[in-house]
């Protein structure tokens, strides 16, 4: 068969689009092949209900590297993000509520409302992260060495990365290891008194994550939430024009001016490789596809444990993969609405809180027990909710009048005890209305669809490996250079030729494009 590909993709998540059009810009013949009907991955806005253009899975931007916006030209294409503002909005039982605001000064009146100290303290505590998250973030963009150090090359590139920490103060270097090891609750215990502010930012420090506030590590993910931002203003997250699939759309556009073809409904089956090397693909049809290069966007337990063979890799290996925690505790509900939520810590429609992240959570005590469920294999029974209303920000994404609303929860676990997610979405999903409900009563009245999407449904959807909304944990032990596994962090893998360009490599998931982009830059460099 006639072969007219250097490199294929698998999967047009976001990163696999980025890593094909980055190939194809430098002069590759690049294909992707994508198993659903849509390019984007978890980065999708999908007509769920006739007029109603939902971002299925992801529903927020700030992450997206601007290296790649500039490189690829994403606003050319469509790639345009508004800044939420407020950006946070929590109610508490007892009938307060905070904002968090742009404005500075809007946000330290607010936190002023539970404590002057806290105020006082929380202009330090952003100047803090902002240092910290301003080093993190030069290791996104960064292909990590091989750990431990196969030769000089590598303890060069040890030398250089500590190199990026010149310019901190020995107490920062001392706070960058501290929060990559802290809990999020001892963190921010740290720096703050108010239940009200801590809870409001502990949040961050528990999206994706299979543990609670109070486990180690979980601090780290608070500062991966503040790596990024919205139009170079460090911190913000915003929602995207068209919705999260218009981020995807873009790459994919950028992509194909530069000749990539992308296929979708087109699912891989295995990955061919003859002596130790990769030289195609095998589609579920049957159909062989050969090129010298692919390139997996799938998470790693699917790239290694489904699609290759397990003789075509080291026994080792093998084991390290399989031993890589994919199991998620993330579920995602849409809602389409007829109005919108009345909160009774907030009334008036439409107000300020309806364009923040909404939260439903009144203590960082709350998180943790909302976790001891999950770690039981429960749902939380009080579990924490985001929500957000897109449609806020960009009404076309809805009928005239209408809204959707996006809810993200924390705990879900993919794994349940005694039973299955297939009998219990319907009952957890009232579960979760009930719990709106103390907080905004008119919150059934309104909605006119549902779309619940547990960690089950999540893996079966987009393809998550238990249903891990980052292709795997982020967690210390599966990070940086240990991402999937030790010795293999620089996106190849032990087949030559085959590459990981997903979450599932450095630097982790989200909607950043970083492991797209790194992994092209390895590819060009082989
Ligand atoms: C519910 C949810 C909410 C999230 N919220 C946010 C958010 O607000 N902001 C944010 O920054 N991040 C968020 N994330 C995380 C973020 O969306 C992901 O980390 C990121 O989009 C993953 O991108 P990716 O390109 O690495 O992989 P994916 O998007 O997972 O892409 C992999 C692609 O491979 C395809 N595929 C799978 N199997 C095959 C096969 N056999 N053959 C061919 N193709 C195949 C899949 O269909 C998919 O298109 C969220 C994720 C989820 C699930």
């Amino acid at each position: 068969m006639l072969d007219p590909f250097d490199v294929i993709i698998i999967g047009a998540g976001h990163n696999g689009l980025v890593t094909a059009a980055y190939l194809a810009k430098a002069g590759r013949r690049v294909l992707v092949l994508e198993s659903r009907e849509l390019v984007g991955g978890c980065a999708v806005t999908e007509e769920i209900w006739p007029g109603y253009r939902v971002s299925t899975a992801s529903y927020l931007s700030s992450l997206m590297q601007e290296k790649v916006v500039r490189e690829l030209q994403l606003e050319k294409f469509g790639y345009q993000v508004d800044a939420k503002d407020p950006a946070f909005f929590s109610p508490f039982p007892d009938g307060r509520h905070l904002f968090m605001w742009q404005d500075r000064a809007k946000t330290l009146a607010e936190i002023a409302k539970f404590s002057q100290k806290d105020a006082e303290a929380y202009p330090k505590y952003e100047a803090y992260l902002e240092r910290l998250a301003i080093v993190a973030e030069s290791l996104l963009l960064t292909t990590p060495p091989d750990f431990p150090p196969r030769g000089p090359g590598d303890f060069i590139e040890f030398l250089k990365l500590a190199g990026k920490l010149r310019g901190l103060s020995r107490a920062e270097i001392v706070g960058l290891v501290k929060i990559f090891t802290q809990s999020a609750a001892d963190f921010l215990d740290q720096w703050f008194e108010s239940e009200q502010l801590k809870v409001t930012l502990a949040t961050d420090g528990v999206i994706g994550a299979n543990g609670g506030p109070r486990s180690p590590g979980t601090a780290y993910i608070l500062l991966h939430h503040c790596m990024g931002g919205v139009n170079g203003h460090r911190g913000l997250w915003g929602f995207v024009r068209g919705g999260m699939g218009a981020v995807s759309n873009a790459i994919a556009d950028s992509g194909r001016a530069k000749g990539v073809k992308i296929r979708t409904n087109a699912p891989v089956a295995r990955i061919l490789v003859k002596d130790g090397r990769a030289h195609g693909v095998v589609l579920q049809l049957g159909e062989e596809i050969e090129a010298k290069v692919v390139a997996s966007n799938l998470d790693p337990r699917r790239t290694f444990l489904k699609l290759t063979d397990s003789a075509d890799l080291p026994p080792d290996f093998v084991q390290s993969i399989k031993n890589f925690r994919s199991e998620g505790t993330s579920l995602k509900m849409n809602l389409a609405l007829s109005g919108l939520p009345e909160f009774t810590a907030y009334p008036g429609s439409p107000g300020p809180q309806h364009r923040a992240t909404m939260h439903i959570c009144p203590s960082v005590e709350y998180i943790e027990r909302a976790w001891d469920d999950a770690k039981y294999g429960k749902p939380s029974q009080n579990p924490l909710i985001e929500m957000t209303i897109p449609t806020m920000y960009d009404p076309s994404l809805a009928p005239p009048g209408r809204h959707i609303m996006g809810i993200f929860l924390q705990y879900a676990p993919y794994t349940l005890r005694g039973t299955t997610w297939d009998e219990q979405r319907e009952p957890y999903a009232e579960r979760i209305l009930d719990v709106i409900e103390q907080y905004c009563p008119n919150i059934r009245s309104i909605t006119l669809e549902r779309q619940t999407l547990t960690p089950l449904d999540l893996e079966r959807r987009f393809g998550l490996t238990g249903g891990n909304i980052f292709h795997g944990e982020m967690s210390l032990d599966q990070m940086f250079v240990l991402r999937p596994v030790a010795g293999w962090a620089k996106y190849r893998t032990p087949v030559k030729g085959l590459y990981l360009c997903g979450s599932g490599a450095h630097p982790g998931g989200g909607v950043m494009g970083a492991p797209g982009h790194n992994a092209a830059q390895a590819i060009l460099k082989d």
